[in-house]
């Protein structure tokens, strides 16, 4: 699939600024289902990641909660209606979290072409197959 982050999935997500979508195709009589997401790295505190996701039925990503140290937490003030809250959208990321690169066949994580650390426009193909320009891929260890 095109833009698909095939490898270091979690360095991907956490290059301080991860856009991407979670696809999951269809099986059987089930419609496949995708989320777009938005992680951030603070600028305060390097272990924190500020997580964005469309409200249920909202287009635009809000913000949900964030990961520190690897576990999800709830945003204690949410600035949109509370019972919006894509609890389904938080649970997939906190799989996709657990999961990394071992994710079955029929997800997939994609990226819009752009680095998750710096946000350049990714040009070679190991760049594209990891979602990071070469020299972000340096940068960026594993969280
Ligand atoms: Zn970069």
């Amino acid at each position: 699939m095109e833009n698909e982050v095939h490898e270091r999935v979690k360095d991907f997500l956490f290059g301080g600024n991860a856009c991407f979508t979670l696809l999951q195709e269809g099986t059987g009589c089930k419609e496949s289902v995708s989320v777009r997401y938005r992680i951030v790295q603070s600028k305060d505190n390097k272990n924190m990641y500020f997580v964005y996701t469309n409200p249920i039925g909202e287009k635009e990503l809000k913000y949900h909660g964030y990961i520190f140290k690897g576990s999800f937490k709830k945003a204690k003030n949410l600035k949109f209606n509370p019972a919006l809250y894509n609890e389904k959208a938080v649970i997939a990321l906190q799989w996709l979290l657990v999961k990394g690169d071992n994710l079955p066949r029929i997800v997939h994580v994609l990226h819009d072409g752009k680095c998750s650390r710096c946000g350049r426009k990714l040009k070679d193909v190991e760049s594209l197959r990891c979602g990071l320009g070469p020299e972000c891929r340096k940068k960026v260890g594993r969280v």
